[in-house]
Formats: C-alpha cells, structure tokens, sequence
C-alpha cells in the first residue's frame, strides 16, 4: 500500500485523556481512534493487526476442529433467564435496550447461554457429539472503569468457542487440547515466553478453571509463577490449600503482574441441565451434555503486544502480526530515485510481500520518525546516500545494525525469509 493513500496521519500527542501506553501508541500510530473510553475504531492499520491475530486463532481452533460460524450481538433475554443470568446483580456488565416492538434486548457480553439454546436443534443423540464451535464477536460489556486502553473496551473482539460432549472423558479429551492450541496462539504472537497456563476459580463442577495470563505492566491481575516447574497461580485462588495440592510453596513462587488473554472453562453438565439440554445416549437415556467455554481477548492481545513490544519511540510489532512486513521509505528530489523505489515496490508487492511505501513529500526526519512510531518489522531506504553505499539499505526495527543490498537482489532477501 502506498502511505499517500493510507488515510490515517500520524500525531505527536496522544488524546489528554487517555492515560494508557497501548492507546497512547495506537492512537498516535493511526491504528486506533477512540471514540469514548472503552470505545476505540479500528482503523486500517489496527484491522490488519487485529485480522492477523485472528487469523493464528482461527488456524489453531481449527486445528482441533473447530468449527467457525457466527451469532447474534443483539439477545433474547429469555433464553438467558432460566440460568439467572438476565438479572443485573448476578451479571454486572449488561448493557440492554428495549424493542420498539415491545420487550428487552441485550448486547451480548457473552454467548454462553444462547449457544446452548441454539444447540437444542442441532445434538439429540449421543452420535451428534461431540461438537466444537467457534466465532470471532464482538462483546459488549458494561464496564464500570475503562482505563486501560484497548485491554479493557466497553466493547471488544473477543474469540469465543464451545465444547459440547457426551461425557467426562470426551471433555476432558478436548480441554487438554485447547490448551495446547491456546498455547500455540500466544507463541505464535510472540508472547510465548511471557504467558502462563494459570490456575484460577473454578466453578462448581470443577475445581479450577484456566486463564492465560501474560506478563504485562498494564494488566489488572496479579499471578504467583515458578518458571522452572512451569506453574502459575491466580491470586485468586492463592492459598495453602491450592499451594498444597500444586505441591509448591509461597517461598517458590514469584508476584508477577499480568494481563489475562484467554480463560477456559468447564460448566460440566450444570448450564445444560438448566437449559434442558440432552442427548440421548447409546442406552437411549436422557442424559445432560459436558459444555465448556473457551475465550481469547482478541484485542486485548493486540494491546497486550503493543505494551510489551514497543520502545520510546514506538510500536515493535512482532513478524506475525505486523500491519506490512516491509516499510519503504524514499526521500530527496531525485527522480530516478524515487522510480527506484517505486519499481521495488512493485517487485516485492508482486512477490507477494506485505510493503507499506512511504511515497508521500516529506523529509527523511518525518518519515523516519513515522516508521518507527509504527513499528513495522523490515526497513527498506531508498536513497541517493544509500546508492552511494552500495544499494538500499535494510534494517529490522528492533535493532540498529544497516545492510546494504543490491536492488535487483532485495526480493530474493525477503522471499527467503
Ligand atoms: P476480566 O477478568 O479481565 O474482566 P473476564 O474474566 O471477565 O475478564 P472472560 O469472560 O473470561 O473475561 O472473557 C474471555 C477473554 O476476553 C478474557 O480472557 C480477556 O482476554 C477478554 N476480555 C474480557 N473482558 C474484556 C474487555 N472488557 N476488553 C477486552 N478484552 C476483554
Ligand atoms: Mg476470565
């Protein structure tokens, strides 16, 4: 894409009231504009980030056969009042509206309840399960503070699938392995080493539930690790009694603060005995289904790198998830020059490499400036200066060492990669 045509500038200061780090660079980056606290746009380069985690969870819930499909924002209150989940002191975050037609309407904050509901034409025999399924939604949740930036939206992208099983064993099975793909999600995103499969509160079915929690300065919860034996613990749920049957001891563990990127969570057979959800089984006796929950924080991970990858003068995307692989910059009056970088431009685009070309009219200090602020991966200058050096210049974002490449060899060095 060329920069001239990317409708979104670049601004020095963040809006005066936005306090946290990851807006406060998105924002100035033109990734995301902010409509109200809790509230922000995705803007081009936002979606393409925000498409490109997507993206890794939609591979990886497919990869354990998941099945994608959609709901509704707009819900039924009736299919949520037979669990109590319609009453505003048991859900604190519900926004609802009324229909013109008569009657109440929710925005979804979850879809726990009305995917159950939805089931009920789909699993009657036991030959029906298991079944996985899974979106990519927008929630919307009443949150009293929003401060957080994009970690915490009154309104948010959230990755929600569920597990309908026949049994204890068939939940299980499943549960061990969204593990593994969550996993696979968060190395994918760079925040491998960062992230810890935590213990939290369970519900009454079982003892605890999963979160994944990521280091990270702005999140709001706090978790107790020992990286050697691999073992994370929520605050929640951090007392002897978890301590002992984790076999691990206060003096072991570290106080970490965290972010939480995805929560997974057994309803065993509880939400669908409420909701008279059966299958007949191989006897053909009516017999509750096993449902789990399994979240991913869509755009609270976009904010979460953001956080976590980014120095004083920007945003450091990581390969996988950055908005283009290559920033082209040009600069200087010379036209031959400047048909340099636009024929490699072309070249990589036709390469099939994700280039964003700085063609606009503006000096070297704006656009170098620019590039860093917006983080992308791979820096490729065409310049009078680096012609005389020997070719383009090549450089990570992350790191101060310059290459000098021949142009005719610039796509062979990214196609390689
Ligand atoms: P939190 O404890 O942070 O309020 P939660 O436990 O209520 O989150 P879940 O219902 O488990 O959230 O939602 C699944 C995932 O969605 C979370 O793990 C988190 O990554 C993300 N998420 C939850 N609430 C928000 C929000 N307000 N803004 C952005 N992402 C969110
Ligand atoms: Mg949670």
């Amino acid at each position: 894409m060329k920069q001239s045509q990317l409708f979104t500038k670049t601004r020095k200061e963040a809006p005066r009231d936005e306090e946290s780090k990851n807006a406060q660079l998105l924002i100035r980056a033109g990734f995301i504009h902010k409509e109200f606290a809790g509230a922000y746009d995705l803007l081009p380069l936002g979606l393409r980030v925000v498409e490109k985690i997507k993206q890794i969870a939609r591979e990886e819930m497919n990869s354990i056969r998941g099945e994608e499909f959609i709901m509704t924002s707009l819900q039924n209150k009736k299919v949520w009042e037979p669990t109590n989940r319609w009453d505003d002191t048991v859900v604190d975050v519900w926004f609802k509206s009324k229909l013109k037609a008569g009657g109440e309407v929710g925005f979804g904050w979850s879809h726990e309840e009305p995917i159950v509901e939805m089931m009920k034409n789909h699993i009657s025999s036991f030959r029906d399960l298991p079944i996985y399924v899974y979106q990519f939604q927008t929630k919307m949740r009443n949150e009293l503070r929003a401060k957080s930036g994009i970690l915490r939206g009154r309104e948010f992208l959230m990755k929600d699938m569920y597990s309908f099983s026949k049994d204890v064993e068939q939940h299980e099975d499943f549960y061990q392995k969204s593990i593994e793909a969550y996993t696979r999600v968060y190395s994918r995103l760079g925040l491998g080493e960062d992230t810890f499969v935590t213990f939290a509160a369970g519900g009454s079915f079982t003892e605890f539930s999963h979160e994944f929690q990521t280091i990270c300065e702005a999140g709001e919860d706090f978790i107790y690790i020992n990286r050697e034996k691999n073992i994370a613990i929520n605050e929640e749920v951090y007392n002897d009694e978890t301590l002992k049957s984790l076999g691990v001891s206060r003096d072991d563990l570290e106080k970490v603060k965290t972010a939480e990127v995805g929560n997974i969570f057994n309803f065993g057979t509880q939400k669908c005995e409420e909701m008279k959800l059966y299958f007949n089984d191989e006897s053909g006796k009516q017999t509750p289904i096993h449902l789990g929950s399994y979240g991913i924080g869509i755009t609270r991970l976009m904010g979460v790198i953001a956080e976590n990858m980014s120095d004083e003068k920007g945003l450091v995307w990581p390969e996988s998830v950055a908005p283009f692989h290559v920033h082209l910059l040009t600069f200087g009056k010379n036209e031959n020059v400047f048909r340099e970088a636009e024929n490699l431009y072309h070249d990589l685009k036709n390469a099939g490499i994700e280039v964003l070309f700085d063609d606009r009219d503006a000096g070297p200090g704006e656009k170098f400036n620019d590039a860093d602020l917006i983080g992308i991966p791979y820096r490729v200058v065409v310049s009078e200066r680096a012609a005389e050096n020997g070719g383009v210049e090549v450089s990570k974002r992350n790191e101060d060492d310059l290459e000098y490449i021949d142009p005719s060899r610039v796509v062979a060095y990214f196609t390689e990669k």
